[in-house]
């Protein structure tokens, strides 16, 4: 008999671990700033060259180690941060699991330079992959020092999997701006190479919004100050005015750590639904402070999700606390509606007038015969039950967030983004749309239904990639649109600029602010700003799993920004368009996104369903 299963070496296990925990320069800094937080500093320095890519530096004045922790610090699952069963369940530091260094270590050059307080001399640690580690006496401030070099130069799949400096930079550079926001007692400096990108000393938390984003957010905040039920909930809300189309400008703080709760965010987003337009993200930063033991951190390899004991408490006191804080500003006049509208959850819907309950997207009743009767009761009915107590019962789940998008989100008209779209085809057509999102017409030996957003991304992009220089496809502005930019957008125009002004944009940059002087022509007007904003929101996202170069990345950005959303209702001729578009490209047409765009059913197909 022959045995198979081996221990790793902890070297290899230590590099598996990396994958999950290290998966970008990012990360890196991430977990480096999280232990100098953890120490204790009051200030925080980092320094990155090349996006971290050949070095990330990151020194602290925190508490330091001794020369006896020292060597313990890069082993797998040495933490001073937890020591029981009863601490993971208690964890207020950001790190607790012993991962971080170990994983670097295993992937990169580290040297730590490190003081305690009462001594009188430093050391300092290097460690390369697979070599013996160096521990010497060295001379040094209070605190620790941090240098990673060479990320990744022993695992080569993971560093071609590196996007652009740009890219890279961009990514940290966004955790840098969370951490600032979230510790605005800890001074930060932030700079590549040579360039300061931002130094902030130890301030007020409105101070320090005002800071890293400006006046045109910090001018416009309404603060959070809620605590019930052992459930603290601070920070700021901005007004609706600081809605922007960039995803960015939203914290969410949980005891500090900043983490991503699609629910929660959705809970908030709630609030703002009646005043803000849907593809727009208006600022908050909010900081949810819970006892700990009510929440579970280690669901997640790099900590950003978090698991609640009591997520639907949660969800309801947070909608409580912004719309308290939204309804005591009285700068905002409309914010008065909104306690009629969450007072009033039921509203009809559809062309037949049925009833739905905007809180919970439960149909009442979808019969159009006694509605307008059954509208007055429910409301009455709301008006005692609801009035005083403005917060929503029941937290949305995902599948809830369907049934309120399918109902409320994508009722609208068409947009006539899509007008200058299409041309008039008055060739006769059998065609139905159905649900407002997919079209339906005969063909000669069956149906065809057709994806309605599908093939307009399709058919956009095609016209884009067909398409090179910008110039003949753009239409100059009367009157010239300035658009403040956020860092993170500066950074995305920064690594794409030829290729977006091929689209048909025609820009300057003038410090933080874009002047737009032309559009490419598919763009209607009054939507220039809104077109552009989207562009950017699109392109910060990750794409690197469809493999594109830069030019049909950005030619799928501008396409998903400008195709005709899933709910919207299409005109005849427009229905006409997409399929005569679509019919020129073949038997099976592909989104450029990789989705089908046609399913095809000919008369055997539904004989043979049917009769056999
Ligand atoms: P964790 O943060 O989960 O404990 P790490 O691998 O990130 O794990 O760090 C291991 C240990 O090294 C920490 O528990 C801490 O004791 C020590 N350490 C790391 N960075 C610092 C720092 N900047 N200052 C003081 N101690 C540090
Ligand atoms: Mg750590």
């Amino acid at each position: 008999m022959e045995s198979v299963i081996k221990l790793l070496p902890e070297f290899l296990a230590n590099q598996i671990a990396a994958g999950e925990v290290v998966q970008r320069p990012e990360s890196v800094v991430k977990e480096l700033v999280e232990n100098a937080i953890d120490a204790g500093a009051n200030s925080v320095a980092v320094i990155v060259q090349q996006s971290g890519k050949t070095l990330i530096h990151v020194i602290d004045n925190g508490k330091g180690m001794s020369t006896d922790d020292l060597p313990l610090a890069l082993k797998r699952h040495a933490t001073s941060k937890i020591a029981t069963v009863e601490d993971l369940h208690k964890i207020m530091t950001l790190g607790f699991r012993g991962e971080a260094l170990a994983s670097i270590a295993a992937v990169a050059n580290i040297e730590i330079r490190t003081k305690q307080k009462q001594d009188s001399i430093g050391y300092r640690l290097v460690s390369e992959p697979l070599k013996s580690e160096i521990l010497e006496p060295f001379q040094c401030d209070k605190g620790t020092q941090i240098i990673v070099k060479n990320l990744f130069y022993n695992v080569p799949a993971r560093k071609k999997f590196l996007r652009s400096d740009l890219t890279e930079f961009r990514h940290i550079s966004e955790t840098m701006v969370k951490f600032a926001l979230a510790h605005p007692t800890i001074r930060f400096t932030f700079s590549d190479n040579k360039t300061v990108i931002f130094d902030v000393k130890e301030q007020s938390l409105s101070e320090r919004i005002r800071a890293i984003t400006g006046a045109a957010i910090a001018d416009n905040l309404h603060e959070i100050q809620f605590e019930k039920d052992g459930i603290k909930i601070s920070g700021f809300a901005g007004s609706p005015s600081t809605a922007a189309h960039m995803r960015g400008n939203q914290y969410l703080f949980l005891n500090n750590r900043s983490i991503i709760s699609r629910s929660l965010s959705f809970a908030i987003s709630q609030i703002y639904e009646p005043y803000i337009d849907k593809s727009t993200y208006p600022f908050y930063l909010i900081n949810i402070t819970v006892n700990p033991e009510t929440i579970d951190v280690n669901v997640h390899p790099q900590k950003h999700e978090v698991k609640f004991d009591n997520e639907r408490a949660i969800f309801a006191l947070l909608q409580e606390a912004v719309l308290k804080a939204l309804n005591t500003a009285h700068s905002i006049p409309d914010l008065q509606q909104h306690q009629a509208i969450i007072s009033q959850p039921f509203s009809t819907f559809g062309e037949r007038g049925g009833i739905v309950n905007r809180i919970t997207g439960e149909i009442i009743s979808s019969d159009s015969s006694n509605n307008a009767r059954q509208t007055n009761d429910y409301r009455q009915q709301s008006f005692g039950n609801q009035i005083n107590n403005q917060q929503v019962k029941r937290p949305f789940t995902s599948h809830d967030l369907t049934a309120y998008e399918a109902l409320f989100g994508k009722n609208e008209p068409a947009v006539s983004t899509t007008d200058s779209l299409f041309r008039e085809e008055e060739q006769s057509l059998d065609i139905w749309q159905i649900h407002n999102s997919y079209i339906v017409h005969q063909t000669v030996s069956g149906l065809h239904i057709i994806d309605q957003y599908n093939a307009h991304l399709r058919l956009l992009y095609d016209e884009i990639m067909e398409k090179s220089d910008g110039r003949e496809i753009s239409q100059t502005l009367l009157f010239a649109v300035s658009l403040p930019l956020t860092q993170s957008e500066l950074y995305i125009i920064e690594e794409s600029e030829k290729e977006i002004k091929n689209l048909g944009f025609q820009f300057s940059i003038e410090k933080n602010t874009l002047i737009l002087n032309a559009v490419p022509f598919s763009v209607k007007s009054g939507d220039e700003e809104k077109s552009f904003k989207e562009l950017l929101s699109f392109l910060a996202e990750d794409m690197s799993s469809l493999e594109l170069d830069v030019k049909r990345r950005i030619a799928l950005a501008f396409a998903r920004s400008n195709a005709v959303q899933s709910g919207n209702k299409l005109s005849k001729e427009e229905m006409k368009a997409i399929v005569h578009g679509i019919e020129r490209l073949g038997k099976n047409p592909m989104s450029p996104n990789g989705k089908p765009i046609i399913i095809s059913l000919t008369l055997e197909d539904l004989l043979r369903t049917f009769r056999t």
